[in-house]
């Protein structure tokens, strides 16, 4: 969406490059609202190709001082950062709230797991440590170090504007690197306030820099010679585009995508369970997650229960604006989204679905609202099942069997989480064995790894190697080099042009 400014009161959104808020100059913006209301509230600057490199300069010109920051000083930094997260956490959930529409409650829990990967890099100097072979070979040790790459770019997506960037800038940042983000133009404010945030906890300027901006932005960063490795976050057909132009321009890359997740229930599962799981995970944050549920396989006779009980919750669910305390679900992040996902549940009975709960009924105030809407009989073939609606739309398939039910999730193009719902321990061990996708929850609907694991998943949800945060995340951000090392007692060193033995 590139349009200018129109609403007078609307606060521009600038650039941080070189430590300091940078307004754009590039005549371009883009509108930013308040889903809840429905009005613009913001404007963002669109980034030039010279204000790209503007950034990618600052980063460049900050990182040979910052790899050579001790491993000490780094860890201490990180710890300032964490204590002044979690002291302000408040004040960034509600940016989060105003721009993205998730409810207070939520915004608060993206910011904690995202603090949780600023936790896990106050260990810098553990997760950086290396491996020594003493007497590798007669008088010779060998020993491996990391090294961080250079200027590493980030470019996230609207539905995490606080966590997603964390998984990113911490790890690239403590592993020694310099940073450039850039957030999604939809809910740009919170990468403005963390920039702040790490500029006063002492972080030196052009270790991390943000570029608002659109495409251009984005292609600016894939095509700049000093990027040398580019994390992204986003839909799956941006993912390849991302993935294909960065390894094309020589940078190391992973590009997480998309997302159809599909929750398996038995004819075990304990159906309350089941139920208060899918409604949580179909529609908390209005379905806007790459972990939500979105399929809902129910294996034998539990299938009329559990839509049942799935039904009849819904209800209960509070939808309403994210500042008020007592919403639990907020409105979708624009107009044009809202109509696309409600327009599934218009497409559903002529597709041959069962609409058994119309989100479009009832829905409230000015703002980017659409209820929670339930489809049954939903089978493979419907673009209810196949199209990663993102939105408050909870479809069920019924299968027979449990090999049925894994035959869905092993076709389907994606594989980020899934979960299965059963008291059967041989049955879910079986299903970790079997099933292709990254992460997966065993009566837990939204897996979303600690974060000293790592997040990611298969197919065509990741394009890379390498997931992101935890371990990965450090061998993504950094180099290995491997040191062979002879210190000769100068009463035996003699010449010897033969080639170096192993023993
Ligand atoms: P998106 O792909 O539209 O945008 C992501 C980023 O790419 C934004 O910064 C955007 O400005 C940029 N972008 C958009 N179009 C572009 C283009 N044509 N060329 C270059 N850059 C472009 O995604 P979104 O709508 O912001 O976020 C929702 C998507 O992100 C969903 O598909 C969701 O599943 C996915 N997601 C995945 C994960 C994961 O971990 N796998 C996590 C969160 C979100």
């Amino acid at each position: 969406m590139t349009e200018t400014v129109d609403a007078p009161t609307a606060t521009r959104i600038p650039h941080w490059i070189g430590g300091r808020r940078v307004d754009g100059g590039s005549g371009r913006s883009g509108p930013v609202y308040n889903p809840a209301t429905g009005r613009q509230t913001g404007a963002v600057d669109f980034a030039s190709v010279e204000e790209v490199d503007a950034a990618v300069q600052a980063a460049r010109k900050a990182f040979p001082a910052w790899r050579a920051t001790s491993l000490a000083k780094r860890a201490e930094l990180f710890f300032r950062i964490r204590e002044l997260l979690h002291a302000r956490r408040e004040e960034v959930a509600e940016i989060l709230t105003r721009e993205h529409g998730k409810v207070l409650s939520d915004a608060l829990g993206e910011v904690t797991r995202g603090l949780e990967v600023v936790e896990h890099c106050c260990g810098i100097p553990t997760l950086l440590k290396g491996e020594h072979s003493e007497q590798a070979s007669t008088g010779i040790d060998v020993y491996s170090i990391r090294q961080p790459l250079g200027v590493v770019a980030g470019i996230t997506p609207f539905n995490f504007p606080a966590m997603v960037p964390m998984w990113m800038w911490a790890p690239a940042i403590a592993c020694g690197n310099t940073f450039v983000l850039k957030p999604s133009e939809k809910d740009p404010s919170a990468s403005l306030w963390v920039a702040e945030l790490l500029h006063e906890a002492g972080l030196p300027a052009g270790v991390f820099n943000v570029v608002m901006g659109d495409k251009l932005a984005v292609d600016s960063l894939l095509e700049h010679p000093d990027v040398a490795a580019v994390s992204f976050v986003g839909s799956t057909p941006i993912a390849r585009y991302v993935y294909e132009h960065a390894t094309a321009s020589g940078k190391r890359c992973q590009a997480l995508g998309g997302a159809k997740n599909h929750m398996i229930v038995l004819p075990d599962a304990d159906v309350d369970a089941a139920a208060d799981a899918a409604v949580s995970a179909g529609y908390g944050s209005a379905g806007e997650r790459c972990m939500a549920v979105s399929v809902v396989v129910a294996v034998g006779d539990v299938a009329q229960p559990l839509v049942d009980a799935i039904k009849e919750r819904i209800p209960q669910v509070k939808v309403g604006d994210g500042m008020d305390p007592s919403s639990e679900m907020g409105p979708l992040v624009t107009s044009e989204h809202r109509d696309k996902v409600a327009s599934y549940v218009e497409n559903a009975p002529g597709e041959g679905a069962t609409v058994v709960v119309d989100g479009r009924e009832g829905v409230p105030g000015e703002g980017f609202f659409l209820n929670p809407s339930l489809l049954d009989d939903v089978t493979p073939e419907m673009k209810a099942y196949v199209d990663e609606i993102f939105g408050p739309v909870l479809g069920v398939t019924r299968v027979a069997t449990y090999e049925e039910a894994v035959r869905l999730v092993n076709e389907s193009p994606y594989g980020n989480g899934v979960a299965i719902f059963t008291r059967d321990g041989g049955a879910a061990r079986q299903f970790q064995f079997d099933v292709q996708a990254g992460m997966v929850g065993i009566n837990v609907p939204i897996p979303v790894p600690v974060a000293y694991y790592s997040f990611g998943g298969w197919k065509s949800s990741l394009f890379g190697d390498l997931h992101v945060y935890g371990p990965e995340s450090i061998g993504f951000y950094t180099r290995g080099k491997v040191v062979t090392q002879r210190w000769p007692d100068p009463s035996t060193s003699k010449i010897d042009l033969g080639f170096p033995q192993t023993r």
